[in-house]
């Protein structure tokens, strides 16, 4: 997708700070952190949201999940604990139309839905 953000920062068109990168996903540190430890991770396959996950992504859907625990890993809060956030359309405050989960913690987070 030529005109989506995150597309462009996987080619390395958009800096970003990248934490992880396989042959299919990438997870860098939000650029407006919500808390001390803010990561999003991203498949490089351009899918729009939780909506458009396909059953031929299944796999890769569940890689991206493998990848999101190594990350709380190596940010060090898999002990303490964090959350994993995707948000979807108006009323789930979707920004970027490209599927990212955001990892979050770092500090004792509220329910603010
Ligand atoms: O869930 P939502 O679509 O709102 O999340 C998009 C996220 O992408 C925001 O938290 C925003 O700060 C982040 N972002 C980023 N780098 C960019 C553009 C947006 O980290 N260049």
């Amino acid at each position: 997708m030529d005109d989506c953000i995150f597309c462009k920062i996987i080619k390395g068109e958009i800096p970003s700070t990248k934490v992880y990168e396989d042959d299919r996903v990438v997870s860098f540190h939000d650029i407006s952190p919500l808390a001390p430890v803010h990561v999003l991770t991203i498949p490089k396959k351009h899918i729009a949201s939780v909506l458009e996950i396909g059953e031929e992504d299944k796999e890769l859907i569940g890689h991206l999940h493998l990848v999101l625990q190594k990350v709380a890993k190596q940010m060090g809060v898999d002990e303490s604990g964090f959350r994993v956030v995707t948000n979807v359309g108006v009323h789930g405050q979707q920004t970027v139309q490209h599927l990212h989960y955001h990892l979050l913690g770092g500090r004792q987070l509220q329910w603010e839905a």
